[in-house]
């Protein structure tokens, strides 16, 4: 089809535009190290100016960025000129892209080559010399053809050796070596580095591939050496005396001379079994210490990249799958305040959509106004929001340089959002809470949280309803929901008999739910599923709980006095008694029988460390509690015995030093016995038995077993 001449010069515009959005963005990422827009965001711009200069062939210009490699050094660092050429990759997005890579190359030869697989970290590239063995020189990529001499930071970089490994003789050592890898900052140090930088009101790092840039090109080595970079080789570029037949032999070699390769840098037989490798590393994208962006693919044969060479840009033997983006750039319109069931005011920031790991974002947490500040963030910035796995999307920080002078502080509003309630922040908190007793945010979220399924696990009552339950004000609390009748339910948005019928049987169940599940449902703060059950078990009824003092809740086990005072305070608020009150009418459980018959051991409670050899240590806790004694796993003032096996731990230290009574074997079988008035064990009962006394031993400087 003949091209139309105003197809060609709208095309020639819009190349001239996108080139120069190119190199501006270049520009910010590889010599500001201040990127403004997300690497997808750059992937975009860059596919569609490739593709256009595909249909335009004839206006590809010698400066085009995708005649180049990369971004041009800067003047803070010697130049490197690179002995062989750093290419990039070429990028797939997907298996039907990578199979198109994969048939061509395929082609190519003749033949289906093997493959070799490897995460694609999210670092920065960077080409390592080593004369007989020596560290003598390091150099980022740079435009591919010409790096940074950036040899003082290296040194200090984690796992970077300084000379090779030998085995045996010095002479088998290749006289110089050139070997390429990735230099990475680890999530944790990236975030531990992230909230000093906060502390100290400088600017945030992006994410951890910036940070590891901008650690790397630091004049002062000892500033890198205080950020624990870490690197993983993956490729060779010349080793004078050493040949390899395919690249994983290769990789496996380096890593004989010491160097570190990505332990899963995996061969694999086809291209089904690569596919499958990227899928697996995409579900354990997450697991790894650092960030990944993609799998990288290369053709195993060594001499397959020699036939196959490279085109001006890119590899023809390798390629990159890149993963779904978990980071963009995008504005922050607002930021508005929440309100949770506690109370607690938590700000969020509210959007212009963006699509993120594989979902539009509108929302994304800003934690507290103290995280905020930390960070930097205005209201109306661009910032980088992120998204990663089953993480709550959050903003990761501001991009200062796009500011336009319109941007505003958040301030904290003096008066709750929803209620209109005063609101307080207790000393030495973060957290902001509104304190009205009748705040409907409140009253939504408990009721929410109390029908949850970890809680009371009532079916059916989300958050729609309970929203229509409140605005038709049939319940205030969660007390009121087991009075509701199905005519009233009946009244609700949406409800019909059938699903009226179905949230009655769900409050129904609920109403026989073990009391650890009513006071999770509570929602009182601190206390979580263990801290429910040490309390139900303690105190096995609502009402007794409600009684206690602060100080005798303390005395459970388990449960420190900052819980016991959340308690207290929870069933002192107004209204609260009122609440189980309306439980106790409506149906639901309040107490339930938790003790256990009594037995000879009850009220001692035991504590087991090391191996015993006549039964297994779960064995020996059954026994215990079957005779009503209780087992704990750490020894305090409250254990009555130890019972110590072979090779104790440090628990009999801490036994001997509370002077708690100690337990040999023999002399626990024979309580046990003793306790089950019959032979505690098949052989030596009675020898057990007759040892009693000099078992048991208060005084720990006897204590030998
Ligand atoms: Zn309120």
């Amino acid at each position: 089809m003949a091209q139309k001449n105003g197809d060609h010069a709208e095309a020639r515009e819009r190349l001239d535009a996108l080139r120069k959005e190119i190199a501006h963005h270049d520009h910010r990422y590889h010599v500001l190290e201040r990127p403004e827009i997300s690497d997808a965001a750059y992937d975009a711009l860059f596919r569609e100016l490739t593709d256009l200069e595909r249909r335009f062939p004839d206006l590809v210009t010698p400066d085009s960025p995708t005649q180049r490699v990369g971004a041009t050094p800067s003047a803070l660092f010697v130049p490197v000129q690179h002995s062989e050429r750093l290419l990039s990759l070429d990028n797939v997005f997907d298996d039907d892209e990578l199979t198109a890579w994969y048939d061509r190359a395929a082609r190519g030869l003749g033949r289906s080559p093997p493959l070799v697989c490897e995460p694609k970290i999210d670092g920065v590239s960077v080409a390592i010399v080593y004369e007989r063995g020596r560290f003598v020189r390091g150099a980022t990529r740079g435009d591919g053809t010409v790096g940074e001499d950036v040899t003082a930071n290296l040194r200090t970089v984690r796992g970077l050796p300084m000379r090779l490994h030998v085995e045996g003789r010095e002479d088998t050592l290749p006289e110089w070596l050139e070997v390429r890898g990735e230099i990475y900052l680890p999530i944790a140090d990236f975030e531990r580095l992230n909230a000093e930088l906060g502390d100290a009101g400088r600017q945030l790092f992006a994410n951890p591939r910036n940070a590891a840039a901008g650690s790397l090109r630091q004049k002062d080595p000892a500033i890198t050496a205080a950020r624990p970079l870490r690197i993983f080789f993956h490729g060779l570029v010349h080793a004078v005396g050493l040949t390899f037949r395919t690249h994983h032999e290769m990789l496996a070699h380096l890593r004989t001379l010491g160097l570190r390769v990505h332990p899963r840098s995996e061969p694999q037989p086809d291209l089904a079994s690569a596919r499958a490798y990227v899928a697996r590393l995409l579900a354990d994208r997450h697991a790894l210490e650092h960030e990944i962006d993609g799998a990288v693919i290369k053709i195993d044969p060594l001499d397959a990249h020699t036939e196959l060479g490279t085109t001006s840009k890119a590899p023809r033997w390798a390629v990159a799958y890149k993963f779904p983006a978990e980071e963009q750039t995008t504005r922050l319109n607002d930021i508005m305040v929440s309100v949770g069931r506690t109370g607690a005011l938590t700000p969020f920031a509210m959007l212009e959509p963006v699509r993120v790991g594989g979902v539009t974002l509108q929302m994304a947490t800003l934690h507290n106004p103290d995280e905020i500040a930390r960070k930097g963030i205005l209201i109306g910035d661009m910032v980088v929001v992120r998204r990663a796995g089953d993480v709550i999307p959050e903003v990761v920080a501001p991009v200062p340089s796009l500011r336009t002078g319109s941007e505003r502080p958040f301030v904290m509003p003096d008066r709750c959002p929803v209620c209109g309630g005063p609101i307080e922040r207790p000393e030495g908190e973060a957290v902001t809470r509104c304190t009205s007793l009748d705040c409907p945010a409140q009253s939504l979220e408990r009721i929410v949280h109390f029908a949850s399924r970890g809680a009371m696990d009532i079916e059916h009552l989300g958050y729609s309803t309970a929203q229509a339950l409140l605005d038709k004000k049939l319940v205030a609390d969660v007390g009121d929901l087991f009075s509701l009748t199905a005519a009233q339910i009946g009244t609700l948005p949406g409800y019909k008999a059938r699903s009226t019928q179905n949230l009655l049987k769900a409050i129904e169940a609920a109403r026989s739910r073990p009391i650890e599940r009513l006071l999770i449902g509570f929602g009182i703060r601190h206390v979580g599923g263990t801290a429910a059950r040490k309390l139900a078990d303690a105190f096995h009824a609502i009402p007794a709980l409600a009684r206690a003092s602060a100080a005798d809740i303390a005395k459970v086990e388990g449960i420190g006095p900052v819980i016991a005072e959340a308690v207290r305070a929870h069933f002192d608020r107004p209204g609260t008694l009122e609440v189980i009150e309306k439980l106790r009418q409506g149906g639901v459980r309040l107490e339930e029988d938790r003790t256990r018959a009594a037995g000879p051991l009850t009220g001692k409670t035991f504590v087991i460390t090391g191996t015993l050899t006549s039964m297994s240590r779960e064995a020996a806790m059954k026994r215990i509690d079957a005779l009503g004694g209780k087992v704990t796993s750490s020894v305090s003032g409250r254990t009555s015995y130890l019972v110590v096996g072979a090779d104790p731990s440090s628990k009999l230290d801490k036994a001997q030093k509370l002077k708690l009574p100690l337990l040999d074997e023999a002399a626990f079988l024979a309580m046990l016995g003793d306790a089950d008035g019959a032979p505690a064990a098949d052989a030596g009962s009675a020898e057990a038995a007759g040892e009693v006394g000099e078992g048991v031993r208060p005084e720990p400087e006897t204590a030998g077993a």
